[in-house]
């Protein structure tokens, strides 16, 4: 219907091919972004296809959660599913598998004319039993060779069978060989040995949908893939599928298998894969919901894929990291270890240095998203938020402050600038009650919103020396039992009072945005 992609000679075709459960997880990214860089480091194309084979997983809107959430992280496809069946960059759709049955029994059709398909009417219990047998006499479970009973049925059987109605499935007549090897190079693991296969392995299942072996293999080829990344945990089917690819007379595209995401387990002492059902943070939603910057994302998990990223990063810190010259060829072998600390560690660095504007308008369109009812309250004075997000940042500081990680953390740590304090958020005085009350007593006494920072800091010495405190540092230090504490204890007790957080930016500038009314009211209430 379209002409077909014109690409530069070097160009690559890689493609994501998710089944459309509406679970998509760190792997689907970390494997995602590994595919569109190399897609596109040489003008080539990443596409989308929906691997819907099965109905049972089926879940309604999740194409489109899969392009929104890779969307989120900055990523988009070239063609496939979700494009308009009209727009000329589909030009080898249909992208859902569920559309292309006829094209698979096509193919179906010709390894069966070759002799190289042939149907099975075994039931369930009869696999069930051979199955039994093999586990008994320990030899290798599965249909092949001798206990492939149906691989020699006369075609007058087979007739017969079909003609009665029996139900069947569609299977491989393998050509392996168990002394045999096959050998292929993986783009991250090097050279790879493997057994030959030598599964009969369905090809279409009774109800003529195919298994994923058949049909990715025929999409891989009809859709000029070049090069497949995909999760570590295909490795062990790549025989099977360097058979299909051969006895269809395709050419095998190039693999790239990543590793596994792995996790410290606390229980346990040692390493263990993330799961779905452990581990929240696996799915991709969590960290879209929690409004991690797609960018701190994208940092860590170049971090986590590529072993020379971090150094790169941090010998340009202020080169996009598109700029990076990706290689799979550099990508971790082995299980990469997902580092929660880690990536707050990045997410500090790179939210620092976002300019405050850039980080208003993130934090914007997330609360639009999660958090609508809050949206007025947080935003309705830009300048406030501003003055806010520059504290925050330390702008204008020698030094830019590291405290901001993703959306939903910061609006807790400036919460106090909206909702006041409940007691059960707020960090504990290390004074006594009593204590307290004087100082924050003499602090209300004291105080001119006219001060500047030195003069009200002045104060905050005086209330020191009033109560028993050292103003003087150089003297508490010299004789710390003389006294009750010092000036900092003080400081403390009004931040705590003001904010309900024993650690904040600077608290004059804090008390400045806030407003001498809502300072004295929160000071108030710790008073007797
Ligand atoms: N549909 C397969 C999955 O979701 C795709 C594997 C592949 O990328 O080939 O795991």
């Amino acid at each position: 219907k379209f002409p077909y992609r014109k690409l530069p000679n070097k160009a690559e075709v890689t493609r994501m091919a998710p089944s459309p459960t509406g679970f998509i997880h760190l792997g689907n990214l970390y494997s995602a972004l590994a595919d569109e860089r190399i897609a596109h480091r040489n003008g080539g194309v990443f596409y989308l296809r929906i691997e819907d084979t099965d109905e049972k997983r089926k879940v309604d809107g999740a194409v489109e959660t899969i392009i929104n959430v890779l969307r989120y992280f900055d990523i988009e496809f070239d063609e496939g599913a979700g494009f308009d069946d009209t727009d000329p960059r589909n030009a080898y759709g249909p992208y859902f598998q569920r559309q292309r049955v006829e094209i698979y029994h096509t193919y179906a059709k010709s390894l069966v004319e070759r002799g190289l398909a042939y149907p099975c009417f075994c039931t369930e219990e009869e696999l069930d039993k051979v199955r039994a047998k093999q586990e008994e006499d320990k030899v290798l479970t599965g249909y092949y060779g001798e206990y492939a009973t149906c691989r020699n049925l006369s075609y007058e059987e087979v007739e017969a069978n079909i003609k009665a109605g029996k139900p069947y499935v569609l299977r491989l007549r393998s050509q392996g060989s168990p002394d045999k090897e096959i050998t292929f190079v993986d783009a991250i693991k090097g050279e790879i040995k493997l057994p030959e296969n030598i599964h009969d392995i369905v090809l279409l299942k009774k109800d003529g949908i195919p298994t994923y072996h058949f049909a990715h293999a025929i999409d891989d080829h009809l859709m000029r893939t070049t090069t497949v990344v995909r999760g570590g945990e295909w490795l062990a089917s790549a025989p099977i599928h360097y058979e299909l690819f051969h006895l269809l007379g395709f050419k095998m595209p190039a693999y790239a298998h990543t590793a596994h995401l792995m996790k410290f387990d606390e229980e346990t002492g040692g390493k263990r894969k993330l799961s779905k059902r452990k581990d929240p943070e696996l799915s991709l939603d969590y960290y879209r919901k929690d409004g991690y910057h797609p960018y701190t994302m994208k940092v860590y998990l170049l971090t986590l894929l590529n072993s020379n990223f971090e150094e790169w990063h941090e010998k340009f810190p202020d080169k996009d990291i598109n700029e990076f010259p990706f290689s799979v060829e550099k990508m971790n072998q082995s299980g990469a270890l997902f580092d929660k600390d880690k990536l707050h560690n990045i997410c500090k660095n790179e939210l620092s240095k976002l300019s405050e504007e850039e980080l208003y308008d993130f934090l914007y369109d997330w609360a639009k998203e999660n958090e609508p009812e809050n949206v007025e309250k947080w935003f309705g004075d830009r300048e406030k938020m501003l003055q806010i997000l520059r504290l925050y940042m330390g702008v204008g500081a020698k030094r830019r402050r590291k405290d901001l990680m993703y959306a939903k953390q910061i609006f807790e740590l400036i919460s106090y600038f909206f909702d006041g304090e409940s007691a059960e958020e707020m960090d504990e005085f290390k004074l006594d009650e009593d204590m307290v009350s004087k100082i924050l007593k003499s602090y209300l006494a004291k105080y001119d919103h006219n001060d500047d920072n030195s003069v009200w800091f002045n104060k905050l010495k005086e209330i020191a020396d009033e109560h028993g405190f050292a103003s003087d540092m150089k003297a508490y230090k010299a004789n710390p039992e003389n006294f009750k504490g010092n000036v900092s204890d003080i400081a403390e007790a009004v931040r705590i009072a003001v904010t309900g957080r024993a650690n904040t930016p600077d608290l004059w500038t804090i008390v400045h945005i806030m407003g001498e009314e809502q300072m004295t009211e929160r000071i108030k209430k710790h008073i007797k």
